[in-house]
């Protein structure tokens, strides 16, 4: 075989233990054996892709209870002609006009608090299909009145976001939002590209619904979208305009159906159990180290997911929280823990990426460099607000090579 079956030596490519989730710059997934499979059994070969989707339709429909569905390259892409469909329909010209709409209604409206950044903007990934982004009431606070104003004035659309980056204070329950977006028929898409509840949105009356296939679905990079028939023929059909520069090709389709099959038949329960376990042996490695507090968390948004939250007190570890996950990310292997609050003094362990030996190695790490820092007093040199500076630069430094 090729050398790429050994892409770690081959290309100087860095090892990576990951405590943070399923994150796009570490390469989404592991993905899972059943899934590779299925890759590896169209790849040689061709296939009518409108029959290869058709397939995947039935399959989505099935985990999700919706009437249709469709794979597209990516969560980010299906919200992008989502919002295309909801503006063009089947209408074909305007699908090859977009991103101008003519005199089609263009409006999307979104709570100002789920405008957020999932590493891009979701604003963006609105406007992208040529929609005009309306925002709703202010970040932590969106009452009833402001989605019957934008209803009022004229909405192609509204778009509902779940995710752990989001406002949750003050804002609109789905049940609710959706409730009144139909009662208007307004169709309303929602973005639950991390979540595990496949069936919830659409049981509230959801048009269409977004789903990751390279997060807990464990798939090749793909998105998912559920929904009513009509909007997602309509949301398929952007792929003879906008979609096309965002294209997924077989690999992705018959990835993300192969995913969704394993996900019906895995024991969930077990897996929680596992995972459960890898927590409470980080609970015990760590639980006497000074200046470490632990605590479980339960997620944000309902996923049945325990992590463990580590609470750094900078004077008693001798280092502050944003010291101690660099120097972790910074092992070889690099351990890349959950750090988008660290500026709070705290990071996340999640169990769900990683198999116990990797596990060991965590908490081992985690100790490791805290005994490290207290025997050299080499911690506590850099401010959050230096760490914000010198963050400023790390983006226009990519492509540069590192390794040696
Ligand atoms: C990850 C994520 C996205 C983007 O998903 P991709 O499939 O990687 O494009 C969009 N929205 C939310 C809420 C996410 O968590």
């Amino acid at each position: 075989m090729s050398d790429f079956k050994e892409p770690f030596e081959r290309w100087r490519l860095t090892r990576i233990i990951n405590v943070s989730g399923t994150m796009t710059s570490l390469g989404a997934s592991k993905v899972a054996p059943e899934v590779v499979d299925a890759v590896s059994g169209v790849l040689p070969s061709f296939v009518f892709i409108d029959e290869l989707q058709a397939r995947a339709s039935r399959i989505i429909a099935k985990a999700t209870g919706a009437e249709a569905g469709c794979v597209t390259a990516c969560s980010a892409a299906a919200m992008t002609l989502g919002c295309a469909a909801t503006i063009t329909g089947s209408d074909l010209a305007a699908i090859e006009a977009l991103p101008d709409c003519g005199v089609k209604e263009n409006r999307i409206a979104v709570q100002a608090g789920h405008l957020v950044n999932y590493g891009a903007p979701i604003g963006q990934a609105v406007r992208l299909s040529g929609a005009e982004l309306v925002s709703l009431g202010s970040a932590a606070l969106c009452e009833l009145y402001h989605l019957e104003h934008a209803i009022s004035t004229g909405l192609a659309a509204a778009l509902y976001v779940v995710s752990h980056h989001t406002v949750r204070e003050g804002e609109l329950p789905m049940d609710l939002f959706i409730e009144r977006c139909r009662e208007a028929s307004v169709p309303v898409i929602v973005d639950m590209a991390s979540e595990y509840d496949l069936q919830g949105p659409i049981a509230l009356g959801a048009d269409i619904v977004i789903y990751s296939g390279h997060k807990f679905l464990s798939g090749v990079t793909s998105g998912i979208a559920a929904g009513r028939e009509e909007l997602v023929r309509a949301l398929y059909l952007q792929n003879r305009g906008i979609g096309r520069t965002m294209k997924v090709g077989k690999e992705g389709i018959i990835g993300a159906m192969a995913a969704l099959e394993r996900w019906a038949t895995r024991d969930h329960g077990q897996m929680q159990t596992e995972e459960l376990e890898r927590v409470t042996q980080w609970e015990a490695t760590l639980g006497d180290v000074p200046g470490l507090t632990l605590a479980r968390h339960a997620d944000w948004t309902g996923n049945p997911i325990t992590r463990l939250r580590v609470t750094v007190e900078p004077q008693r570890a001798g280092l502050y929280a944003w010291e101690l996950t660099a120097r972790l990310a910074a092992r070889q292997p690099a351990v890349v823990v959950r750090d988008d609050l660290v500026e709070h003094g705290y990071f996340f362990l999640d169990p769900c990426n990683v198999d116990n030996d990797e596990a060991t190695t965590v908490g081992d790490a985690i100790q490791s460099e805290c005994e490290l820092v207290r025997a050299a007093g080499d911690g506590l040199q850099m401010s959050w607000s230096e760490v914000k500076r010198a963050r400023a630069q790390t983006p226009l430094r990519v492509l540069a090579e590192s390794a040696p």
